[in-house]
């Protein structure tokens, strides 16, 4: 293998496994893409790739003690090997007559003729595979073999088996077989980065050891204590880099802002409705931090049509009536231009200057209307000081605007959080007056479980609205089996006859990249335009869609020239629609129950009443059980904690979403172990704020990305 050689140069040179791939020469282009895949790109990834189950097979057993259906392991001699071919099913069957000293078994491959090549004649064996029964005849069906040789240990057979997260080309057999190479014949010495007092003290796996075990495990026991020590070594981790962040920013000086309450008052007085009481506390907890010298950091979750945004503009009020500028970014252009249009209405008697700049233009409010203004007037007018909010896109992040004194910062409907993305946008925020950084607010409809809630953020910096309005109107949600959807789309006819709008969602795809999921989509739309609705108007809405081509479609339906939007679950619909009150999800066992209670919480606002109908793509009974939990719950999060628990980390919300390793998920869905690695991290921090007795320790903490991805 080019590989083994060229992994021992590389290793040999340096003991640092955190090399990247493409310094191993073996690794061609190509294999590289191919673990790019799974996320792999060092050294150090390709060993933290564990599998994610084990088939026990360390225990032989006799040919005449086989049950059928199990799963077993055979030590035997080939007695007659010989090809047939199927002409009237155009298959190919191998077949081998297996001995061992208790009885005979036949082995049967399909479309493999050239195994009767491989295997010969009285050679020696393991055989793993299933034990079957057709037409009253016993035997091995596609048994894995391995050549017994007293030189070498077996790697796919007589052991405990790991089975790899695979990609195409890149086979569990591949990575037994370089696990083999780099752990117990090149010996890869493995630097330990966990301080020895926390192993001891926790009682943690060797670094090596706990590879080893994962790879090579000696008990399923023993495989589960090493994954136990990766998965606090990561939330570890994380914690260290998270409160070594916070520590910095405590040490920082923002603009403190004094509460007005007479103000704050005659705001609560001036809105056209009545704040819950949840959106009275969570005001009083974003003012609470206004008024400290040391930056916010608080994210705001709440469910679409909790009323976020007359939180933050409490808030916003506060900061501007002291002189000093927020800026407030949405992620779509036409989400900030409602926002601009609220803003102004909410805020025209408290005579504040409101700006909207997005790629496509500026607009400053005059006293009835919004007037366009050209860009440099607008960052002008941004430098001086007049614009005390500012409304914007994302996109507003690369923009090389400077601010006279930027003192708050809030993201809408931001999907990612963590303290690199903070420090970035605090750091592209210039201002005149040095020396101080910007409050900053994110707020989320996304549900984040309370677990995962601790780990990023502490518990003061985290507000949760948990009541709706009482104007939210409701929706109603209903399972559809199969029979009852030529019901459905009649009820949905007549609703859009009655002037109403639907969504329709398709199902989520698990490998998305891209073409995949255009062509469902695209399918969709032909069925829906075509075949059942083809008196309505339908448009199609998908990620690929360049930035045009998706704010055309959303201002269409906004003003109400679509009927129906066929659409994927990634694109956000997350603009008020007062006229989009039917949302059909297809596929929705394909998604998470928090993400079906978002997508449903994008109709039925305003007074009209909304209906959110879950097709199946496979019908299942345990499928329908799961949805049935949308039925009784109207509160995302419960509903996140009860997909965390009925799914298990690796799949809610979907995989892909999440920026942190498997293993961290597991440690999130434990909080007992995430209070632990909390604890540690504290006091070694205590002790040693810069890590300086730990340098490897530093060095992880400091390469650490800690980003996760909601959506
Ligand atoms: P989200 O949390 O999804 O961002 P919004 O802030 O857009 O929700 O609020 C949704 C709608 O509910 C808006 O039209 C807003 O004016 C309205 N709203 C907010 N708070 C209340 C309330 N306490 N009572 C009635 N309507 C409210
Ligand atoms: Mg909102």
């Amino acid at each position: 293998m080019v590989l083994e050689k060229n992994i021992k140069n590389v290793v040999g040179q340096s003991m640092d496994i955190e090399i990247p791939l493409e310094k191993i020469k073996g690794i061609g282009e190509a294999f590289k893409k191919k673990l790019e895949k799974l996320k792999i790109f060092t050294l150090e990834d390709l060993l933290y790739h564990f599998p994610h189950r084990y088939e026990d097979l360390s225990q032989v057993v006799k040919i005449s003690q086989v049950k059928v259906g199990e799963k077993v392991l055979i030590e035997g001699k080939i007695v007659e090997i010989k090809n047939l071919k199927s002409l009237k099913k155009k298959i190919f069957l191998t077949t081998a007559l297996i001995k061992d000293d208790s009885g005979m078994i036949e082995a049967v491959w399909y479309n493999q003729p050239y195994l009767s090549k491989v295997l010969k004649k009285g050679q020696k064996h393991f055989f793993a595979g299933k034990v079957r029964r057709k037409a009253g005849k016993v035997f091995l069906s596609n048994p894995l073999f391995e050549k017994i040789d007293s030189k070498k240990e077996p790697l796919h057979t007589k052991r405990i088996v790991p089975i790899y997260p695979e990609t195409k080309g890149v086979s569990s057999k591949w990575f037994r077989k370089i696990f083999y190479f780099l752990l117990k014949k090149q010996n890869l010495k493995i630097r330990e980065i966990l301080p020895s007092f926390l192993l001891r003290k926790e009682k943690l796996m060797e670094r090596k050891r706990a590879l080893l075990e994962i790879h090579f495990p000696t008990s399923l026991e023993r495989a589960k204590l090493a994954r136990e020590r990766f998965s606090f070594e990561k939330i570890f981790l994380l914690q260290l880099k998270i409160l070594s962040e916070r520590k910095k920013l405590k040490k920082e000086k923002a603009f403190k802002i004094e509460i007005d309450k007479n103000l704050l008052l005659s705001f609560v007085k001036s809105l056209p409705f009545e704040l819950t009481s949840a959106q009275k506390r969570v005001i009083v907890e974003i003012l609470r931090d206004l008024k400290k010298e040391t930056p916010m950091n608080r994210l705001l979750q709440g469910d679409t049509g909790s009323g976020k945004t007359v939180c933050a503009m409490a808030a916003i009020l506060q900061v501007a009536k002291q002189n000093l500028q927020t800026v407030l970014m949405a992620p779509t252009e036409i989400l900030a231009k409602q926002h601009f249009q609220t803003f102004w209405e909410f805020l025209r008697n408290f005579e504040t200057k409101i700006g909207l700049l997005t790629r496509k233009e500026a607009r400053v409010f005059g006293l009835f209307s919004s007037v366009k203004i050209s860009k440099e007037r607008m960052l002008k007018k941004i430098e001086s000081g007049e614009i005390k909010i500012l409304i914007g896109t994302h996109a507003l992040l690369n923009e090389k605007i400077s601010f006279k004194n930027l003192a708050l910062i809030v993201l809408d409907e931001q999907h990612r959080f963590g303290v690199e993305q903070r420090a970035k946008l605090v750091r592209q925020s210039k201002q005149k007056e040095k020396g101080f950084i910007p409050h900053f607010l994110s707020m989320t409809a996304t549900p984040i479980p309370r677990t995962l809630a601790l780990a990023f953020y502490g518990d003061l910096d985290f507000s949760i609205l948990n009541e709706m309005p009482k104007t939210k109107a409701e929706v109603e949600t209903k399972i559809v089996l199969p029979r009852e959807r030529e019901k459905v789309y009649q009820f949905v006819r007549e609703e859009i006859k009655k002037g109403k709008q639907a969504i329709v969602i398709c199902p989520r795809i698990e490998e998305k990249e891209g073409k995949e999921e255009i062509k469902a989509v695209k399918k969709e739309f032909e069925k829906i335009s075509k075949e059942i609705f083809p008196e309505f108007k339908c448009e199609m809405l998908h990620g690929r869609m360049s930035i045009k081509e998706k704010e055309r479609i959303m201002k269409e339906m906004l003003e109400r020239k679509i009927d129906i939007l066929v659409s994927t679950s990634v694109v956000e619909v997350g603009i008020d629609l007062p006229k989009a009150t039917i949302i059909l999800i297809e596929g929705a066992e394909s998604f998470g129950l928090a993400q079906l209670h978002q997508l449903r919480g994008r109709v039925g606002r305003r007074e009209e009443k909304g209906f959110c109908f879950l097709f199946f793509e496979k019908f299942s009974e345990k499928a329908y059980k799961r949805l049935k939990a949308l039925l009784e719950s109207e509160n995302g999060l419960e509903l996140a904690e009860k997909d965390l628990k009925i799914r298990g980390p690796g799949e809610f919300l979907g995989q892909r979403q999440w920026g942190i390793p498997d293993v961290a998920m597991e440690a999130l869905k434990n909080e007992e172990l995430l209070k632990r690695a909390k604890e540690r991290a504290k006091e070694i921090l205590e002790r040693d704020p810069e890590l300086e007795n730990y340098p490897l320790l530093k060095e992880k903490v400091e390469k650490m990305k800690e980003m996760v991805h909601l959506e």
